[in-house]
């Protein structure tokens, strides 16, 4: 069944963007840069003699939904929960990015604060709670959807406030707690998150003892990764002055008193040793896909949306050439990682615009489709950064930090990548 924008190409095309971050702003931003005639901001630059196609103008409005008020980027979650300072520059709001609202944007693209509840292809509508709105409905109805809503993550893994105001104070209370720095801090989880996590604060508090520890033998464990990656990120992290307990698996914690009645925790482990904390930070919870919203035939049995190369989703949906996902909620190959996020949304972008194309012009569709993804990444540990990826194997040192992540854990990097600064077409 379609929607009362196929008989009329003279309408603008509706997309819906469920989501704002990653895949979901690179997916909007790409799509706007290609419905005004121009190279889409995440595509390949051309090459040297190559002559620009200018893609076919397309009248679209975008709404983009988010429960959050503004872009927060998420990578940056270790420093915005040491920093206050950082914290505040990681999170801007929709209402001050200067993309949106460029004299360009033209209202082509809207954001609205709520939470999408449901999704029916069928009818291509989506329900959604504004915020502020408490129980009551919306519907949003569309041409095309992007559903780009990633993964959801605990706190103290991830800020849950959706706010940026109650998020600084949630920042700031936290860097409260575990600044006290009379037994130190104890992160639990030698992930991807607790390296981070334990390593950011040793880098802004030299002076607080920061102690990791990990259940298994070694760190990164639960990663698709070589062996030595896990060994080098436990290197840097010694160097800059992190302790690191391995074999060690929290049984429980305990508050105690000392004489002055202060109240501290005592870490016990299963293998009989104990230690005491000020502050114990658990960054080992799994992640779940945020896709409740969906029908559940279009996901597997862990929640992930099951996309074809093309970012379509499986093709027994309903309306399916019209369903687009892109992020860390698709079941695809290698580390879920914000580069693939908006490298997904870009080709979400250029299939819907091909889409578009189709109906106006009847012309055949050339759809951007994803390829298997080996396990690849790259982790800031302190003033150093480790990386591994197949064709260049592990490095690490302070060059490797400077290019995956810059002096920011890469805001300034992702920032710019999608031009949300408003700089050149935007
Ligand atoms: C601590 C940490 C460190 C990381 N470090 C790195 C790193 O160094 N390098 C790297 O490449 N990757 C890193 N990652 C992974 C990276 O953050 C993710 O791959 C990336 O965020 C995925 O982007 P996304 O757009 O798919 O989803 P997200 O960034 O999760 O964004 C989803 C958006 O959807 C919104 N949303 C969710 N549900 C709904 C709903 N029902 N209605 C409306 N809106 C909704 C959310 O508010 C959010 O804004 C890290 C992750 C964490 C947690």
């Amino acid at each position: 069944m379609g929607s009362m924008f196929e008989s009329s190409p003279q309408a603008p095309f509706k997309v819906l963007v469920i989501g704002g971050s990653y895949g979901g702003l690179s997916a909007a931003f790409n799509l706007r840069d290609l419905c005004s005639g121009r190279a889409p901001r995440c595509g390949e630059p051309l090459a040297e003699g190559e002559a620009p196609v200018a893609p076919m103008q397309v009248t679209v409005e975008i709404t983009i939904i988010d429960e959050r008020d503004g872009f927060y980027h998420l990578i940056g979650s270790p420093l915005a929960l040491a920093s206050e300072s950082f914290a505040e520059k990681a999170w801007v709001k929709f209402d001050e990015m200067p993309a949106l609202h460029a004299p360009h944007n033209d209202d082509v693209i809207r954001v609205r604060q709520g939470s999408v509840q449901a999704v029916d292809p069928v009818r291509k509508v989506a329900t959604f709670v504004a915020r502020g709105a408490g129980l009551q409905t919306e519907e949003v109805r569309y041409d095309y959807l992007v559903a780009a809503t990633g993964l959801r993550r605990v706190w103290p893994v991830v800020p849950q406030s959706l706010r940026k105001k109650q998020y600084l104070f949630e920042t700031a209370e936290h860097i409260r707690a575990v600044t006290v720095g009379r037994y130190g801090v104890v992160v639990v989880g030698g992930g991807a998150v607790g390296i981070e996590m334990a390593s950011e604060l040793k880098l802004v508090y030299p002076h607080l003892k920061v102690t990791l520890v990990h259940s298994q033998d070694k760190l990164l464990s639960a990663e698709p990764l070589p062996d030595n990656v896990g060994g080098r990120a436990l290197e840097l992290l010694m160097d800059g002055g992190v302790d690191v307990l391995l074999s060690h698996r929290l049984e429980r914690t305990e508050e105690v008193k000392d004489e002055s009645g202060s109240v501290g925790v005592r870490v016990h482990f299963d293998n009989g040793d104990s230690m005491l904390a000020d502050h114990v930070i658990m960054a080992v919870s799994k992640s779940v896909p945020t896709t409740t919203f969906l029908p559940k035939d279009v996901l597997d049995g862990e929640g992930y949306v099951r996309i074809q190369p093309s970012l379509n989703f499986p093709p027994e949906t309903p309306n399916a050439a019209d369903h687009f996902a892109a992020g860390d909620l698709v079941r695809w190959s290698g580390i879920k990682r914000c580069g693939a996020a908006m490298h997904m949304g870009h080709f979400a972008a250029v299939n819907v615009h091909q889409r578009m194309q189709q109906k106006l012009s009847g012309a055949e569709p050339k759809f951007s489709k994803l390829s298997e993804v080996p396990p690849m990444m790259g982790l800031a540990v302190g003033k150093k950064a480790v990386a591994y990826w197949p064709e260049a194997g592990m490095t690490s040192g302070e060059d490797v930090l400077k290019t995956f992540f810059g002096d920011d854990l890469g805001f300034t990097i992702c920032y710019s990548y999608l031009q949300l600064g408003g700089n050149k077409s935007s």
